[in-house]
């Protein structure tokens, strides 16, 4: 049972503007607050901002849940060579059910461009480069008039917002990548580069963009920024639990009668996510099978198990799966299980750059068995052969994408072997009703 987390108020929203029923443009934006004198915010000082982020706990809102004070920590306050530092901020969400740095670029794009000075000054950065997924069309549309917006007010370029600082803001448009997500991907990229990772170590701070020091964040991390110098660390960390502190967008899709994005305390409740913001499981509670709670890249977690849990990085860590992204994917006793995660092997098999052999061999390999266990035209010998395939694959690539792919086939294996084993002794192909194992 988690500990019990009140639910967010609408005075503690830091996105304002996420459904778009106000004007994006730079006035409109002002009026809700942005902008509003982020000279004086500047003055609190580099070294200063990032500990004030460090003490508001925010952890990065990309998946992984680096945190982001410290991120920031590790680039350089002095440059060697007389080499520039960059700001990358990642906008190209591209996993399977996360759509909230879409709503943050469609809707609230100051929030962003504000957060990008900011981060930008504290960690001594020249420019930013905001690196927008290809199929954002609108979004990057927004987001060109935005950055526009803010030249014109003299928010950015030189002596930025009358601080003394020049700092620049570049978009970047990708192509349709998925793994062009992952920040050396990106970097190579931005870079004119085939988007492939790198191997880390070295990270960004050390040898990033141009080989120049870099910090790669996610959208969401970048911009509650300003909201959380304004407002103070405090505030901040008065939302959710230890170590896992603050505001979250949640992004709800799939099985639930509404679904949406909505900002909550970190360690909600599923359930109260659910009540409060979706209207509940369609058809009832009692037809909840399983939930992907963090996008994709992460093992499902059965009905019986979800249903308290707190929904932040260490409550879900501890039934085997984890935040991610908080994209939560709920699924109904209509679904075909095995069905949807041979669909994600699918996707990751497609997505694979290649580079890395137990990737790009494993993942095809994997959606092939997959797709067999889903007919059941398979030995029941071969869903343990399967997982020792995950095995072989997970920790033994460059880059998470082959983490990624192994997971949610675990999560399946770990909770559904019963419904698995079924198809393979009916050799049927389809299954009406399905139970999670415990
Ligand atoms: P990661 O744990 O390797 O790194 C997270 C961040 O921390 C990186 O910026 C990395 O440089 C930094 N970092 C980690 N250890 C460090 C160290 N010792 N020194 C300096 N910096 C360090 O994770 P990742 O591969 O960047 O991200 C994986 C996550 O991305 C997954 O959990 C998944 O949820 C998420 N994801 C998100 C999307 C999306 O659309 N938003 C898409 C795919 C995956
Ligand atoms: Fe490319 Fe996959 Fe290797 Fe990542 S794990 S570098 S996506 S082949």
């Amino acid at each position: 049972m988690s500990d019990v987390i009140a639910p967010l108020s609408d005075k503690d929203r830091i996105f304002t503007n996420v459904y778009g029923f106000q004007d994006w443009g730079i006035d409109a934006a002002m009026k809700r607050g942005d902008w509003d004198n982020t000279k004086k915010l500047l003055e609190i000082g580099q070294d200063e901002i990032i500990e004030r982020i460090k003490a508001s706990g925010l952890r990065g809102r990309g998946g992984a849940g680096f945190p982001t004070g410290m991120k920031w920590s590790f680039m350089p306050k002095e440059s060697k060579d007389g080499r520039p530092s960059f700001l990358v901020i990642n906008a190209d969400e591209s996993e399977p059910g996360s759509c909230k740095d879409r709503e943050i670029v469609r809707h609230d794009p100051h929030k962003l461009i504000e957060g990008a000075l900011i981060a930008g000054f504290a960690m001594r950065a020249r420019a930013a480069y905001i690196y927008i997924r290809g199929e954002f069309i609108y979004e990057a549309k927004v987001l060109f008039a935005a950055v526009e917006q803010a030249y014109e007010k003299g928010f950015l370029g030189k002596n930025a917002c009358g601080s003394g600082y020049d700092f620049d803001v570049f978009v970047h448009r990708g192509a349709g990548a998925y793994i062009c997500g992952e920040e050396t991907a990106q970097i190579e990229s931005i870079e004119g580069k085939k988007g492939q990772p790198r191997l880390k170590p070295p990270f960004p701070a050390g040898a990033g963009l141009y080989g120049c020091p870099t910090t790669v964040n996610n959208v969401e991390s970048i911009a509650v920024g300003p909201t959380i110098l304004r407002r103070g660390s405090e505030w901040f960390s008065s939302f959710g639990r230890e170590n896992n502190k603050g505001t979250k967008l949640f992004q709800i899709s799939g099985h639930v009668n509404k679904p949406c994005v909505v900002e909550e305390s970190m360690g909600i409740s599923f359930k109260e996510l659910i009540d409060r913001h979706c209207g509940g499981i369609r058809g009832g509670w009692d037809n909840l099978l399983a939930v992907i709670p963090g996008g994709s890249s992460v093992p499902l977690v059965p009905a019986a198990q979800i249903m308290d849990a707190p929904m932040d990085f260490d409550g879900l860590r501890a039934l085997g799966s984890g935040l991610g992204t908080a994209a939560v994917i709920v699924m109904d006793k209509s679904t075909d299980i095995v069905r949807a995660i041979s669909r994600l092997s699918y996707f990751y098999k497609h997505e694979s750059c290649g580079q890395c052999t137990p990737c790009r061999e494993g993942t095809g390999w994997m959606w092939r068995v997959m797709e067999r266990l889903r007919s059941g035209d398979a030995d029941i010998s071969e869903i343990d052969m399967l997982q020792q395939v995950t095995k072989q694959v997970e920790g033994h690539t460059i880059c998470a994408l082959g983490d990624a792919a192994a997971w949610p086939i675990q999560g399946l294996i770990r909770h559904f072997r019963p419904e698995i084993e079924r198809r393979i002794n009916e050799n049927k192909g389809s299954a009406p009703v399905m139970e999670a194992a415990e």
